[in-house]
C-alpha cells in the first residue's frame, strides 16, 4: 500500500520574523484604508494597486530565482505570506494564480523569453494569469477538452471554449490546455498540450459569468483561429497532461483550502467571545493545525521537486470538509443569539461564507474526483 508522507518542520526564526512583518504590513494597510477585509479573498478581493504593493514588499514570486524577480527563498517563506494575506481576507486575487502556480510552471517548461518576460512582471505585482483547463463538457473528465490547437507555417492556430476561468477578465496571460493531435487509442492523455496565450491577441472574446453571490469572477473564454507563434507552446508538445497534472497539485495544496473561511471564526471569536463552548473553538484549531502541518509538509515535497499530488488532493478535500464544518460551527453559535443583536458586518461576513463555500467542493477538482484520486493512490481499484 502506499504511504502518504507529510514531513514536519517546525517554524524558523525567520518564518516567525517573516510573520511579523507580514502582520504589522496588513495592520498598517488595514487601518490606513488599504483594503477591507473579504471572505475567499484570493478568488473575490481583485486590487491591483494592493497586488503591486505586495510585489514592491517582495511578497510575490518568492520562491524564484533573482534573476527572474523572486528572491529564492524557501516554499516555508512564501507558505507563512501566503497563510497570513488569507487569514487577514486582503485582496490578492488579481495576482494569487500566477504566483502560486503559473509562475511555477513558466519556471519549470518555460523558454528563456518567457521567463524574463513574464516572471519579472508577476514578481512585481503587474501581471496576472488564469488557468484554461476546464471547457463546457470537460471538468473532471478533463481529457475530454477539445479546444485544438493545429500547426501552421509560422505557429498554431487556436480554437475551442475554455469556461469557469477564474480572473481571466483581468488576466494578461491564459495556461492552455489543448489538443494538439488525437488521443492515441485508450491513452487519452496523449497529444494534449499547454499554452501561454497572451489574452489581447486577437480572435478571443472573454465574458463574465455571474454566480450566486452576483459576482463576476470567472468568465467563458472564446478563442477563434487565435494565431500563435511556435514560442508560445509551454513545455514540450504532447505532455500536456503530466504538465497539467503537476499544475495541479500546486493549485490543490496550499492554505487557500483551508483557511477561506477563517476570517468568519476570527471575527465571530473577536465579536461574541463569550458565546463559544471550549470544546469547539478547540476543535476547530485542532483540525486547522493538522492541515497547517499538512500543508507545510506538501510544501517542502514541492521544494525538493517531489510529485506529492496525491497529498495536494488529500489536504483539499480534507481542507474543504474543515471550512464546511468551520461554517457550520460559527453559524450555530450566531443562531443561539437574536439577529437584531448581532453586527451588522458579522452577519454580512456569514452570509457572504455561505454563498461562497460550495463553490470550494468544486473549484480545482471536485469532492468526488479527489475521493477517486486517493483511493487509486491506496489501491483501491
Ligand atoms: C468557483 C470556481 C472557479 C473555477 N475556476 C476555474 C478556473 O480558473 N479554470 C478552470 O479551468 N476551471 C475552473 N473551474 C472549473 C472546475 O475545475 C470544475 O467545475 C470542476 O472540475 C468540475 O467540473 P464540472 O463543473 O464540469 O462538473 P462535472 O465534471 O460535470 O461534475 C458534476 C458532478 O459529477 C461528479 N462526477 C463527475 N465525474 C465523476 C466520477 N468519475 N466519479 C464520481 N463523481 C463524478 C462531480 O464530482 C460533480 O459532483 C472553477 C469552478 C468553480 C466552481
Amino acid at each position: 500500500m502506499s504511504q502518504f508522507s507529510f514531513p514536519i518542520a517546525p517554524e524558523t526564526p525567520e518564518e516567525r520574523s517573516l510573520r511579523s512583518r507580514i502582520r504589522a504590513f496588513l495592520e498598517a494597510e488595514r487601518a490606513a484604508g488599504g483594503y477591507q477585509s473579504v471572505a475567499d479573498c484570493w478568488v473575490s478581493g481583485v486590487s491591483p494597486a494592493f497586488s503591486r504593493k505586495l510585489g514592491a514588499m517582495g511578497w510575490i514570486g518568492m520562491t524564484w530565482p533573482e534573476r527572474y524577480g523572486g528572491q529564492a527563498l524557501p516554499a516555508l517563506h512564501r507558505l507563512v505570506v501566503t497563510e497570513e494575506l488569507l487569514v487577514a481576507g486582503a485582496p490578492v486575487a488579481a495576482h494569487w494564480i500566477a504566483d502560486r502556480q503559473t509562475g511555477a510552471q513558466i519556471l519549470k517548461f518555460g523558454t528563456e523569453r518567457q521567463k524574463q518576460s513574464i516572471l519579472p512582471r508577476i514578481a512585481a505585482g503587474r501581471c496576472y494569469t488564469c488557468v484554461g483547463m476546464s471547457e463546457p463538457q470537460a471538468g473532471s473528465d478533463l481529457a475530454a477538452v477539445t479546444t485544438k490547437a493545429t500547426k501552421t507555417s509560422s505557429g498554431w492556430s487556436l480554437s475551442g471554449r475554455k469556461i469557469w476561468s477564474t480572473v481571466a477578465h483581468i488576466s494578461n496571460y491564459m495556461i492552455v490546455l489543448a489538443r494538439t493531435s488525437p488521443a492515441e487509442g485508450k491513452n487519452r492523455h496523449a497529444g494534449l498540450s499547454q499554452f501561454l496565450v497572451n489574452l489581447t491577441l486577437s480572435g478571443i472574446g472573454i465574458s463574465g459569468i455571474r454566480d450566486i453571490a452576483g459576482h463576476t469572477h470567472f468568465n467563458e473564454v472564446v478563442f477563434d483561429d487565435v494565431k500563435l507563434t511556435r514560442d508560445d507552446l509551454l513545455g514540450e508538445e504532447g505532455n500536456g497532461w503530466a504538465q497539467c497534472m503537476g499544475e495541479l497539485a500546486l493549485e490543490r495544496s496550499g492554505p487557500e483550502r483551508f483557511l477561506t473561511t477563517f476570517l468568519l471564526l476570527e471575527q465571530a471569536l473577536a465579536e461574541l467571545p463569550a458565546a463559544f463552548p471550549p470544546a469547539i473553538v478547540g476543535e476547530l484549531i485542532a483540525r486547522v493545525t493538522t492541515l497547517r502541518i499538512m500543508s507545510r509538509g506538501i510544501a517542502l515535497r514541492l521544494q525538493a521537486g517531489e510529485h506529492p499530488d496525491t497529498e495536494a488532493a488529500l489536504v483539499k478535500q480534507l481542507g474543504n470538509a474543515f471550512e464546511k464544518h468551520l461554517f457550520g460551527a460559527v453559524r450555530g453559535v450566531i443562531a443561539a443569539y437574536p439577529e437584531a443583536e448581532m453586527p451588522a458586518g458579522l452577519l454580512r461576513l456569514r452570509d457572504e461564507v455561505q454563498l461562497r463555500l460550495p463553490a470550494s467542493t468544486l473549484r480545482g477538482g471536485t469532492t468526488e474526483i479527489l475521493r477517486g484520486v486517493i483511493a487509486r493512490q491506496l489501491g483501491v481499484r
